[in-house]
């Protein structure tokens, strides 16, 4: 039997518990951190291992004077971080602290609509259920690779998923998994998992550039994520980069994902097969080109699949110095199935923004490439959740 799932009653609950993510720690310690008088603080603690939100953890080292016991998160806390991209679906469960417990992943094709995708989904976090990760869940997260109304929990108008618009997926993943769930676009839930275990940790104000089937940008301030006024911020990729340009899925004429997506790069890539040794003849083999081709192909030195990814990192670069202009970020992390591209395309876009904003934006901003992977999202899925849960009552 599920038992009821309980949350921080206050805002000095929830505070506590942020803190407590980040590491066990002292009663002394965090009395300093969360600025709370002694009393208080104990009375708050007390009642979250009451509710079975933290628990005793021993005794600090001493910093003079009586040890202070250590406090730290429920070690029965589990959380579901879900990414759902264009053509997978990863799962993971995390202990509160956001350490991943287990982790899937499948291929499925996002086209085939809700009800399908999300029982697979679904299904994989039985199996991970089944490992004895969890019994019950205190929250889930699920990143969407498409436009996300993130206060309705609903997708709207996702160009590459058609039969989503407006699917109530948080509804239906919190009632089959029977906990809170927060759904947000796969970008944001990136940006997330880099700041919570990855580039960013220290960085307050960042921009994530996703380069997978198509192109976006997580925005984080002071932070934050940061989604706009209707929760499409950072949708990047339907930024036009030439009024001649290809016809883009959104049906607008170039756009930088027309360009620079993982389907423009395997339609591009597919025209200079001719010229190509080795997409040609990755071609006479499988039919189709991928992304993944061109950057072996540029890998082993392949001049036209350099040249690709080049001019995909030019126009990359060009958006990118605009949004450094007018954003001053404290760091840019290139991520995604295309940033695979590795250092060729890095370091285009790098030429291309140092070149093109000025000295004090870029003075001191590293433009990296992740090294979470695809840990990135699903860690970013469970902290979107584990932030909803650990929230204070409103
Ligand atoms: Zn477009």
């Amino acid at each position: 039997m599920k038992r009821t799932i309980a949350r921080p009653e206050n805002a000095y609950q929830a505070a506590l518990l942020r803190l407590l993510r980040e590491r066990a720690r002292s009663r002394a310690e965090l009395g300093d951190v969360a600025a709370l008088s002694r009393s208080r603080l104990n009375l708050e603690l007390d009642r979250l291992i009451e509710l079975r939100l933290a628990e005793q953890a021993g005794l600090a080292a001493s910093r003079g004077g009586r040890r202070s016991g250590l406090v730290r998160l429920s070690a029965d806390l589990r959380f579901a971080g879900i990414d759902i991209g264009a053509t997978s679906i990863d799962a993971v469960v995390t202990n509160g602290e956001l350490e991943i417990l287990g982790h899937l992943s499948e291929r499925c094709d996002v086209r085939d609509g809700p009800v399908a995708v999300l029982d697979q989904a679904m299904e994989m976090i039985t199996k991970l259920g089944e490992q004895d990760l969890f019994t019950q869940l205190y929250g889930a997260g699920i990143g969407l690779p498409g436009p996300v109304s993130f206060r309705e929990g609903v997708p709207v108008a996702p160009p590459i998923m058609p039969g989503w618009d407006r699917y109530p997926v948080r509804e239906a993943v919190g009632q089959a998994l029977g906990c809170p769930a927060v759904v947000d676009n796969d970008v944001n839930i990136m940006a997330l998992g880099e700041l919570h275990a990855g580039l960013a940790r220290q960085v307050d104000d960042f921009l994530l550039v996703k380069i997978g089937t198509g192109i976006g940008c997580g925005i984080v301030v002071d932070g934050k994520i940061y989604r706009g006024v209707s929760g499409s911020a950072g949708d990047i990729g339907h930024i036009r980069v030439d009024d001649q340009g290809p016809v883009c899925a959104c049906g607008n004429v170039g756009c930088l994902e027309a360009y620079f997506g993982g389907t423009a790069l395997a339609r591009e890539a597919t025209a200079i097969a001719g010229r190509s040794a080795y997409l040609g003849r990755r071609l006479d083999q499988t039919g189709t080109l991928t992304a993944e081709d061109v950057a072996s192909a540029a890998e082993m030195g392949d001049a036209e699949a350099v040249r690709l990814i080049r001019d995909g990192g030019r126009r990359v670069g060009t958006v990118l110095a605009g949004l450094v202009s007018f954003f001053n970020p404290g760091l840019v992390i290139i991520a995604g199935g295309v940033a695979q591209l590795g250092h060729v395309l890095l370091a285009e876009i790098r030429s291309v923004v140092y070149r093109r904003s000025l000295p004090l934006a870029t003075g001191n901003l590293p433009i990296v490439l992740s090294e979470l992977g695809p840990d990135a999202g699903v860690v970013g899925a469970a902290r979107l959740s584990s932030d909803h849960v650990f929230s204070a009552p409103r």
